[in-house]
């Protein structure tokens, strides 16, 4: 037998058995987090490419419109950076997203200037600090070198020059020892704040020249995508999921986001394919929310707790998967302590079954999109996988890096769940 037809009949065999479909997910999570989605920020509306994508996929599984229409539009604020990026330490350019992050809060900023270097010496010296300070720094950029400054008496001063400018910098500059972070924000502040990684920084630090442009975005239209199969009775099992992401820091740098949350995205659109696909009816009936600005604050969930296409109180029970790309370590539920009984029957079907190696429970957490449903006294849960995995809003979160060793298999989990 050839090779191409054995993979068929292997493929064949693994729909029949379970309808699932790893290769339409790889495809999902792939073309999600892909140069053209730009991170699923909203630089160049790419969370609207994302969405009319996602509508797209639910045109094709036949999942129902409530009213006629996927998206469920809102509005929110952010700052963002379409344009120029650039960063050189006396003449080193540094890479953006490898050696340096600006502040996702950061106002426009072009210009060269000196750098001055504050560390623990100056800090735990009186007299030291007072001199510093008493100094004009409104033409330089200030550096803080973190060694020695995990001390808490100088953490309180060490956040303030970094989150406050209490020294009055053009800028501030701090040295990240471990990753690079990169997080959204609705505000801009009135300080560029960068992050350098410490390998990158050049021996002696003299001057920066830095060139970026924000680009505030206020009452920007995005959007929540919502569709449903209908079951044998008028009661919901809701799986969700956020499918924008951070977008974009500059020309060069997008944040693919494939783990954070294009894995989510594509079991939620799977489970709506896989279930479509079957001949009966599912008894209750199934609805699939991937919702907007979730990194900027859960803006999404919470506008459609307000806003709901269909009454909430029709809920039964709610999963919401956000991260769900690796498992080799199992997976956690968060609410999983406050929903003891739903918990313990996903758990005792694991056990029968031993799709993950671990089911963990937590308490409440505001810690993704389940939180508005829960606050709202709905049964809900935030599932998780955990791994070996790390990738964590940076530019390595990419679909070729993603292991989905068990992405199958909590899949199968939910729907073995939902069956019984
Ligand atoms: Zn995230």
């Amino acid at each position: 037998m050839k090779k191409t037809q054995l993979t068929i009949i292997l493929i064949c065999v693994s729909i029949l058995s379970f309808g699932q479909d790893i290769n339409y997910a790889k495809y999902l999570i792939d073309s999600l987090s892909s140069p053209s989605m730009h991170g699923r920020g909203y630089v160049y509306k790419s969370d609207f490419t994302a969405a009319k994508f996602i509508k797209s996929e639910f045109e094709k599984n036949k999942i129902l419109a409530f009213n006629d229409n996927y998206f469920q539009f809102f509005k929110l604020n952010t700052n963002t950076f379409p344009e120029n990026m650039l960063v050189e330490l006396d003449d080193n350019e540094l890479i953006p997203g490898v050696d340096y992050l600006l502040a996702s809060n950061s106002p426009s900023i072009k210009g060269n200037f000196k750098v001055e270097i504050i560390d623990a010496k100056i800090l735990s010296n009186k007299k030291k600090f007072r001199k510093f300070k008493k100094k004009n720094h409104s033409e330089n950029f200030i550096l803080i070198d973190t060694v020695g400054l995990n001390n808490p008496k100088f953490k309180e001063t060490y956040d303030k020059i970094k989150k406050q400018n209490m020294l009055k910098a053009k800028g501030v500059i701090f040295i990240q020892d471990k990753n690079l972070t990169y997080v959204p924000s609705q505000i801009i502040n009135t300080f560029p704040l960068l992050e350098i990684k410490r390998e990158s920084l050049p021996k002696k630090i003299k001057n920066i020249n830095i060139n970026a442009d924000a680009e505030y975005l206020s009452d920007y239209k995005t959007q929540n995508i919502i569709g449903y199969i209908e079951g044998e009775i008028d009661s919901f099992i809701v799986f969700t999921a956020h499918y924008e992401h951070i977008g974009r820091m500059g020309k060069d740098v997008y944040f693919p986001g494939a783990n954070d949350n294009a894995s989510g995205t594509a079991m939620v659109l799977d489970l709506a394919k896989t279930i479509q696909s079957r001949k009966e009816k599912p008894h209750y009936s199934i609805a699939f929310i991937l919702f907007s600005g979730e990194e900027l604050g859960l803006l999404g969930s919470r506008h459609y707790t307000q806003n709901p296409v269909f009454e909430l109180d029709k809920i039964k029970i709610l999963f919401n998967l956000d991260m769900v790309g690796s498992g080799d370590k199992g997976i956690t539920l968060v609410n999983g302590k406050v929903f003891k009984p739903e918990f313990d029957k996903l758990k005792s079907i694991n056990d029968e079954k031993k799709y993950l190696p671990e089911v963990k429970s937590r308490g409440a957490a505001a810690n993704s999109d389940h939180y508005f449903f829960y606050e709202k006294g709905i049964t809900s849960f935030f599932i998780y996988t955990r791994g070996e995995y790390k990738e964590y809003h940076n530019i390595n979160d990419k679909a070729e890096n993603l292991p989905l060793n068990k992405f199958e298999d909590l899949e199968r989990l939910l729907l073995d769940f939902i069956e019984k």
